[in-house]
């Protein structure tokens, strides 16, 4: 057998995880509910006309179907920057922006840039799993910061500043959250950029969900940050409905500190071309065509985060706190403590096989914090969401008798 690199072997990825054992109940027949998936385009969202039809009049030009800047497009770095003097009220320089394949390569990119082996990482826990995968991918360590479920999932900030050590080469901020749905308040975000300020150390933050609230503003950090440096991630994916896409983007906001890093995320960027041309195009439109697609999916979304809310929290050995944004839920399983499952992914197993409701275990957004809870997207119609909690709260019935 010819062997595998050792840093792969680690790698495993709980939400496309589940999938596997839940595609065998396919094909057995099974109708599965699915709360698993990310993807708003898989539920009743799609993208609006103008930005389809945007990305079809782009293929139309020779030159678009050909190879992109490595940065990005100057019309859609222009875009972003105009969004962020209007959403933000930022100044950044095209220079300091660079248009990447969605937000994960941004952040492939950045630690790549960033990482020695044996470098720390402070990331939140419970975390989107691809910041502590990226991270082992590097061959440093990814360091969960509490965040604390009764204040609704706020970042810990005494935990931050004691995870800190002189390895720590960045603190990530996902804001709104996934899994949480949390969205950080002035203040935390405040503490957070001062400890960073204090230590030297940028902020990471990604604001791909920013749009994406139902009560409150969600602050971009960097408009707080004053001197403290600031890496921004943000995309397409989400607000804008086009996840398959594969557009995102960073913003570098520095007096100078991140030059070097900033210089070899552009090295990397050229290194490997360029991110889709034609959908870039179409991002072009996306943000300066009409937004009222935004307000129309946040009143769908916030009408079932409030009855998941609700629901969630009527039946027996669950609870949960109320996300503010993004489209997900993660209760708690207190009902975990009467040893009825070995651990939360056995849990989301039983389920799947008693009820064909899908969820994500929450160890697979952090070991520690995140055990003994599960994701679920509020994104499907109501009556579906109805039919998953009518099944969740028999299945629960049924194994605390
Ligand atoms: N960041 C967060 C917090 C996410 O939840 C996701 C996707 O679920 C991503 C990044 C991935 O974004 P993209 O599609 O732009 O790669």
């Amino acid at each position: 057998m010819i062997k595998s690199a050792k840093r792969s072997q680690g790698v495993s990825y709980a939400i496309r995880d589940v999938v596997i054992p839940a595609k065998k109940l396919e094909k057995q027949g099974k109708k599965i509910l699915h709360l698993n998936i990310g993807d708003p385009n898989k539920y009743d969202f799609d993208t609006p006309q103008h930005i389809k039809e945007a990305l079809y009049e782009a293929t139309k030009t020779a030159s678009f179907n050909g190879y992109a800047p490595s940065e990005g497009y100057p019309e859609l770095l222009d875009a972003i920057v105009e969004r962020e003097k209007i959403r933000n009220k930022m100044d950044y320089k095209t220079d300091d922006i660079c248009v990447t394949t969605g937000v994960t390569e941004s952040l492939q990119m950045l630690l790549n840039a960033s990482l020695d082996p044996n470098d720390e990482i402070l990331i939140p826990g419970p975390t989107y799993p691809q910041y502590n995968l990226i991270t082992w991918f590097n061959d440093a360590l990814p360091i969960s910061y509490r965040c604390i479920e009764e204040e609704g999932w706020q970042p810990d900030v005494d935990d931050v500043r004691r995870k800190i050590s002189n390895r720590t080469k960045g603190i990530v901020l996902i804001n709104p959250n996934n899994p949480t749905g949390a969205i950080y308040s002035k203040k935390a975000l405040k503490e957070i950029i001062d400890i960073a300020g204090e230590y030297h150390i940028p902020v990471i933050s990604d604001e791909i969900y920013d749009d994406m609230v139902f009560d409150k503003k969600q602050y971009a950090t960097a408009s707080l940050a004053g001197d403290v440096p600031v890496i921004t991630f943000n995309g397409f994916s989400k607000v804008y409905l086009v996840p398959g896409w594969r557009i995102g983007y960073v913003l570098f906001h520095h007096n100078g500190d991140l030059d070097e890093i900033q210089d070899a995320f552009m090295r990397i960027a050229r290194s490997r071309l360029c991110a889709n041309s034609v959908c870039q195009r179409a991002c072009i439109a996306a943000l300066k065509g009409p937004q009222n697609h935004i307000s129309e999916v946040n009143d769908k979304l916030r009408e079932r985060r409030d009855f998941a809310y609700e629901r969630l929290n009527e039946i027996e050995g669950i609870s949960t706190a109320k996300p503010e944004g993004a489209f997900y839920i993660f209760p708690r399983i207190d009902a975990m403590k009467q040893g009825i499952w070995k651990n939360d992914k056995d849990f989301v197993l039983d389920l799947l096989h008693d009820q064909q409701v899908l969820l994500v275990h929450g160890s697979g957004f952090c070991s520690t914090y995140g055990k003994n809870h599960f994701r679920a997207v509020i994104l499907p119609k109501m009556d579906v969401l109805e039919e998953a909690f009518t099944k969740l709260d028999k299945f629960m019935k049924k194994r605390l008798k």
